[in-house]
C-alpha cells in the first residue's frame, strides 16, 4: 500500500474543506486556536509512520482523553467500571443532560461528558494523586514523557463549564458521584485540558490497535478481552450523535475531541490520527471526517 500517496491525495481532496467549521468557542482559550490547520498521522503496527501537514503539532486532546481515562480505570478496578456508567450509545450530543434524569443518574456510556465524569469519581476515589496518575499513564501508553496538561485550558472550561456542572450535580442528587462536586469538576476538566500531537496520539492508540500487546508498564494491566471492550465501546459510542454516521462512512472504531482530533484504529493493522479544529454542527471535526473517510475508502481498509 503506498501510503505517501494517499497521504497527500487526502490532502489535496480535502484541502478546499480547511477552514471550514467552528472552533469549541464555548471554551474561551479554545476560541483561539486558528482553524486553518490539518494533519496526518498513521502508525502501522509494523512500526512505520507516514504523515501529512502539522502532524507535531500539540493540541487539545479533549474527549479522546475519555478513552485514557476508562482505560486507566478499567487497569484498576476492571470490570466493576461498568457498575455505574453504561455502555449503550446515546444518540445525543456529548454534553446533553436528558436521559441522565430518567436513567437514574447511569450515563450511557464512558465516552460522553456525564461517563467521564463518573470515570472522573471513580479515578478521585481511588488515587491519592489522580492528576499525576493520568499524565503518568498517557505518558507510559504513548511513550513519551513530553506530555502536559494545558492550564489555561483548563482553567478557562472550569470556569465555564456549567453544564458539567449540571450533570455532576444531577448525578450527585442519584448518589453515582462520591467525591467533592468542585474536585471532580476540576480534574475532568485537566483531564480534557491534555496537549498532543497526532504522532504522540497514534503511538498512544497504538496499543488499542494490537489488541493490549505493548503496555511495557507492568503497574498498568489490562486484559485482551478488556481492551476488546474498550475498542467495542469507541465503535460504538466515540462520536457522540454521529456514532453511526462515523461507523457508517469511515468504518473503524476512533474517539473525537472538540479540539478537532480524531483517533482511530485498525485492530491488527494501524493508528491513525487526524487532526483539524473546525467542527461540524455534532463537535467533530469536519475534515478529519472527511479525511478518515477518503482514507478508508482509498485503502479498502474496514472492519466491516
Ligand atoms: N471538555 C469538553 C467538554 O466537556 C469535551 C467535549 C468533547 O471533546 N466532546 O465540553
Amino acid at each position: 500500500m503506498d501510503y505517501h500517496k494517499i497521504l497527500a491525495e487526502i490532502n489535496e481532496e480535502v484541502s478546499h474543506l480547511i477552514g471550514k467549521g467552528k472552533v469549541a468557542d464555548y471554551i474561551p482559550e479554545l476560541a483561539k486556536v486558528k482553524k486553518d490547520k490539518f494533519a496526518i498521522y498513521l502508525l502501522t503496527l509494523d512500526g512505520k509512520s507516514y504523515e501529512t501537514g502539522n502532524s507535531q503539532e500539540l493540541f487539545s486532546i479533549q474527549s479522546i482523553s475519555k478513552v485514557f481515562m476508562l482505560a486507566l480505570m478499567i487497569s484498576k478496578i476492571g470490570k466493576r467500571v461498568y457498575k455505574r456508567v453504561d455502555v449503550e450509545p446515546s444518540g445525543d450530543p456529548f454534553n446533553s443532560l436528558v436521559q441522565l434524569e430518567h436513567e437514574n443518574g447511569i450515563p450511557r456510556n464512558p465516552f460522553i461528558n456525564s461517563g467521564a465524569l463518573v470515570i472522573t469519581d471513580m479515578m478521585l476515589s481511588h488515587f491519592e494523586n489522580p492528576k499525576e496518575e493520568m499524565l503518568r499513564f498517557v505518558r507510559s501508553l504513548a511513550g513519551d514523557d513530553k506530555i502536559f496538561y494545558n492550564e489555561a485550558v483548563a482553567q478557562s472550561e472550569l470556569r465555564t463549564g456549567f453544564k458539567n456542572a449540571a450533570m455532576v450535580n444531577l448525578m450527585k442528587s442519584f448518589g453515582n458521584i462520591k467525591n467533592e462536586i468542585e474536585d471532580v469538576l476540576e480534574l475532568y476538566c485537566y483531564c480534557c485540558s491534555i496537549e498532543m500531537s497526532c504522532c504522540q496520539l497514534a503511538k498512544a492508540f497504538r496499543v488499542f490497535a494490537n489488541h493490549g500487546k505493548g503496555v511495557v508498564d507492568t503497574r498498568q494491566y489490562i486484559s485482551k478481552s478488556q481492551f476488546k471492550r474498550i475498542t467495542a465501546i469507541m465503535l460504538t459510542c466515540g462520536f457522540y450523535d454521529e456514532a453511526g454516521e462515523f461507523a457508517f462512512q469511515v468504518g473503524l472504531p476512533g474517539k473525537s475531541g472538540v479540539g478537532g482530533g480524531i483517533a482511530a484504529i485498525m485492530p491488527g493493522d494501524y493508528s491513525i490520527v487526524v487532526w483539524s479544529p473546525g467542527l461540524n454542527e455534532n463537535g467533530n471535526s469536519l475534515v478529519g471526517m472527511k479525511a478518515l473517510e477518503l482514507f478508508t475508502t482509498k485503502t479498502g481498509s474496514s472492519i466491516f
